[in-house]
């Protein structure tokens, strides 16, 4: 995939907000997904090492598409990781990445991109 930079729209003195948005996802937006796995039925499968495997159906349908992410995300909860996936903080990115800092403190989905980009730009701000 190509990502694109422009540049971004801070304020002077502005720290982007790097807040996690899942905690403020309220009951009500998750209800259309918890529907959807509700209603995709999610099948067990067997594989040959005897690993349990949580599927969709393989019908191909966009609800099956939808319940496959929504397994890797249920996978990433029970591994303990799901935290860390995260969304860039420069704003006019967004784009999501896994965060490998050790302090799992990560802002930024490239710092020679995106994390250069705004420090440089609040530096600047700073400077004034
Ligand atoms: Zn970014």
């Amino acid at each position: 995939m190509i990502r694109s930079h422009g540049p971004a729209r801070l304020a002077a003195g502005q720290v982007p907000d790097c807040s996690d948005t899942r905690s403020m996802t309220t009951q009500q937006e998750l209800a259309p997904l918890d529907a959807l796995a509700r209603a995709a039925g999610p099948q067990l499968r067997i594989d040959p090492d005897g690993r349990v495997r949580l599927t969709p159906s393989s019908r191909g349908t966009l609800a099956d598409g939808l319940l496959g992410l929504l397994i890797v995300v249920r996978d990433a909860q029970e591994a303990g990781v799901w935290q860390r996936l995260k969304i860039c903080c420069n704003p006019e990115c967004r784009w999501a990445f896994f965060d490998r800092s050790h302090a799992h403190r990560g802002a930024w989905c490239d710092m020679a991109s995106c994390g250069n980009l705004i420090k440089n730009r609040n530096f600047r701000a700073r400077q004034r």
